[in-house]
C-alpha cells in the first residue's frame, strides 16, 4: 500500500507514520527526518537545507523532489511505503505523481490530520525527539519511561531548534499558505481520507487501521 501522511506541523504524522510502518511492514519515509540526518552529516545538501528549517521555512522543492525520488527506488519500497511530510506543495505533488507513473505505482490514500492552532502549539513545545533514532514523544502526551531517554535505543531525547516558540508561528504560516491547497488537491483526485486529529494516540491509531482494512476489504 502506498499512503500519504497529510497535516500541519504536530498534527501527529510522525507519530502514527512510525506505527503504521510497523503494523504494515513497509518503510516510513519522513523528508523531515532525511533532512536533519543531512544537516547532522554536514552534507552539502545538509548544510543548505539548515538554513531554510531553522528559519521554519520550507526547503525548496527541487531539494526534496531529489530526496523523494532516490528514496522510493530503494528495495524495500516495493511492497509499499508511507510518506511522511511529504508533499507539502503543490508542485511537490505534480513531481509525485510524475515519478510514481514512472515507477507504474499510485498513492491509494491521503490520510489528512487536522488539528487546531492551540494544541499544534502545546503539541510541538512539548515535543522530544531522540538524537539516536529519531522517535518522537511528547512531555506529556505522550512520554518516555525514563525521562529524557529513548525507550527504544537508550540515546537522550533533544528538543529541536524548529520547536520552539519563534519558529512554530512561522511554520504554520507555511503550512497554511503552501500545504493546505493540497487537501483540496487530493479530494479532487478522490483519494482524500480525513482522519481524527485529537484524541488518544492509540484511537487514532485504531481509526486509520479501520479505514485502511474497509478498503482492503472493498478491493477483494
Ligand atoms: P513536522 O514534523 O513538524 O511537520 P518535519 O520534520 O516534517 O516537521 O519538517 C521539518 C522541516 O523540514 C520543515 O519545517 C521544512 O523546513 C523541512 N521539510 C520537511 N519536509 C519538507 C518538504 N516536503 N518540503 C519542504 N520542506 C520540508
Ligand atoms: P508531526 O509529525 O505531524 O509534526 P508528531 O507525530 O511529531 O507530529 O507529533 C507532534 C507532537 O505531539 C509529538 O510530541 C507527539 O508525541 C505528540 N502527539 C502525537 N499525537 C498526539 C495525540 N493524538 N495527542 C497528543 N499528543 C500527540
Ligand atoms: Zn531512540
Amino acid at each position: 500500500m502506498n499512503l500519504i501522511f497529510l497535516g500541519p506541523p504536530g498534527a501527529g504524522k510522525g507519530t502514527q507514520a512510525s506505527l503504521l510502518s510497523k503494523t504494515l511492514n513497509i518503510p516510513q519515509i519522513s523528508t523531515g527526518d532525511i533532512l536533519r540526518n543531512s544537516v547532522r552529516a554536514g552534507t552539502p545538501m545538509g548544510t543548505r537545507a539548515k538554513l531554510f528549517m531553522d528559519s521554519g521555512s520550507l526547503v525548496p522543492d527541487e531539494v526534496v523532489v531529489g530526496i523523494v525520488e532516490e528514496r522510493l527506488q530503494a528495495a524495500d519500497c516495493n511492497n509499499g511505503f508511507i510518506l511522511d511530510g511529504f508533499p507539502r506543495t503543490v508542485a511537490q505533488a505534480d513531481a509525485l505523481d510524475v515519478m510514481l507513473a514512472r515507477l507504474g505505482r499510485q498513492i491509494e490514500f491521503v490520510l489528512s490530520m487536522t488539528v487546531d492552532d492551540e494544541k499544534l502549539l502545546t503539541r510541538i513545545s512539548g515535543r522530544r525527539m531522540c538524537e539516536k533514532c529519531g522517535k518522537g514523544y511528547h512531555l506529556v502526551f505522550d512520554p518516555p519511561k525514563e525521562a529524557g531517554i529513548c525507550d527504544l535505543c537508550g540515546a537522550k531525547l533533544y528538543q529541536r531548534d524548529d520547536d520552539k516558540v519563534e519558529t512554530m508561528r512561522k511554520r504554520l504560516d507555511e503550512y497554511y499558505e503552501k500545504t493546505a491547497p493540497l487537501i483540496d488537491y487530493y479530494s479532487q483526485k478522490m483519494i482524500l481520507q480525513p482522519i481524527p486529529g485529537t484524541g488518544a494516540i492509540e484511537d487514532i491509531q485504531n481509526s486509520i487501521e479501520k479505514v485502511l482494512k474497509g478498503s482492503l476489504r472493498d478491493n477483494s
